[in-house]
């Protein structure tokens, strides 16, 4: 049996996806954002669970993700790639169906060659650079794929345009993303002078969609807050300070999170007052203490900066992490926590009882994002979906 295990819950996914729907309204579509083994949750768990909620279109980084989340959809579902692709992997996601983003002329034109050969058309996303500055087509080289596009018709599908937002979960970047809206709108207008028109404009992640409605357009590429997070502190609070502007009471959060990660303890032991409690000298018992070790470390992805730092939930009550996180063990105090014994429930994320251990504060100790932290779960935790 595996030493920890994550349960992902359907009724807080759905709440969140029925929150998101509200959101953007029933005119735009919902993309699942799914990279990065869905944030950590296991594309195989997760995507079909979305699924079960009604949405139909995921997005993915690469296409090793591409071919995870296929394995893994139903055949109505779409998978888009918003990153890396080799020309050798063309044909396998033209054949499929499986469109992709194109900013680059070479990857346009290796994708014509394949389609050519496949007699399937490539569906793609002209993908715009607006100020981001990492991928995306601008100035002539924009203007040679609107050539290409037109030349090969038959074989070219633009089945979206696109950018992407350089950090809309931060009011500092305000005006860096209004101009990023505005460059954007103005190339789409010229693109459609020119007689590429997409039926898609998408541009929003989480973050855009919450704070900057306009971004929403046709379709949101929902990642963080369909896991249950905000995307950051600011973000969340805007929120509420919308719903006190609009005079709508503030309820609960309307994101629910999604993971628990949860172990068991391992064993119980007493220690005597002056002692240190694991590797070296970072944590000297003052008293006598008893002790847990819980079979969770580095290694899956328990953070070592929260060595000494981070807390569990152990019968629904906090207890610390004592001295160094190892690599498949972490110790922790539970002197004032009564009997535990082995096999006792251990949470190491989320809730228990009353309590919960958010993976803010999780990454917050540590000086983490939210994503990295969760992104850092070894995949090889068994996931599990429950109710
Ligand atoms: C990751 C990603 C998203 C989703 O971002 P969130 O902040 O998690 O919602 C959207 N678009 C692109 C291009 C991405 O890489």
């Amino acid at each position: 049996m595996s030493s920890s295990y994550i349960e992902i819950s359907r009724k807080a996914l759905a709440k969140n996806i029925r929150f998101l729907k509200q959101i953007v309204g029933k005119d735009t579509v919902i993309s699942s954002v799914i990279k990065g083994n869905a944030y950590g949750h296991g594309i195989g768990v997760f995507a079909p669970l979305v699924e079960a909620c009604g949405v139909r279109h995921f997005s993915v980084f690469s296409i090793d993700e591409a071919a995870t989340a296929y394995r893994f959809l139903s055949k109505d579902s779409h998978v888009m790639i918003m990153g890396h692709i080799d020309d050798c992997e063309l044909e396998w996601a033209i054949a499929r169906g499986v469109s992709f983003y194109i900013f680059d002329v070479g990857r346009l034109e290796a994708s014509v060659a394949a389609a050519k050969k496949l007699g399937i058309p490539a569906r793609i996303h002209l993908e715009l650079e607006t100020g981001l500055n990492r991928t995306g087509l601008e100035g002539q080289d924009l203007d040679r794929a609107v050539d290409v596009v037109k030349a090969n018709r038959d074989c070219l599908q633009v089945d979206g345009v696109c950018t992407h937002y350089a950090g809309a979960e931060s009011i500092a970047n305000y005006w860096r993303i209004k101009r990023q809206i505005e460059t954007f709108t103005e190339v789409c207008s010229t693109l459609e002078r020119t007689g590429i028109r997409s039926s898609v404009k998408h541009t929003a992640c989480s973050a855009a969609a919450l704070r900057y409605p306009e971004t929403a357009m046709d379709m949101v590429r929902f990642g963080i807050a369909q896991y249950g997070y905000w995307p950051s502190r600011e973000t969340r609070m805007q929120y509420f300070l919308g719903c006190e502007e609009k005079e709508r009471p503030i309820g609960r959060d309307p994101l629910r999170r999604v993971l628990t990660w949860k172990s068991r303890i391992m064993d119980v032991k007493r220690v005597g007052p002056g002692q240190y409690v694991g590797y070296g000298n970072l944590c000297l018992t003052s008293r006598a203490q008893k002790i847990a070790t819980v079979p969770v470390g580095y290694f899956h992805g328990f953070a070592r900066a929260l060595s000494n730092l981070g807390y569990v939930l152990v019968h629904g009550r906090r207890a610390a992490v004592l001295g160094f996180v190892s690599m498949n063990i972490i110790t922790i105090d539970i002197t004032h926590l009564g009997d535990v014994e082995r096999g006792d429930e251990v949470v190491i994320l989320g809730k228990q009882g009353r309590n919960e251990i958010t993976v803010s504060s999780f990454s917050e100790m540590s000086r983490n994002l939210n994503y990295e932290a969760l992104v850092h779960i070894a995949p090889e935790i068994p996931r599990v979906a429950v109710d």
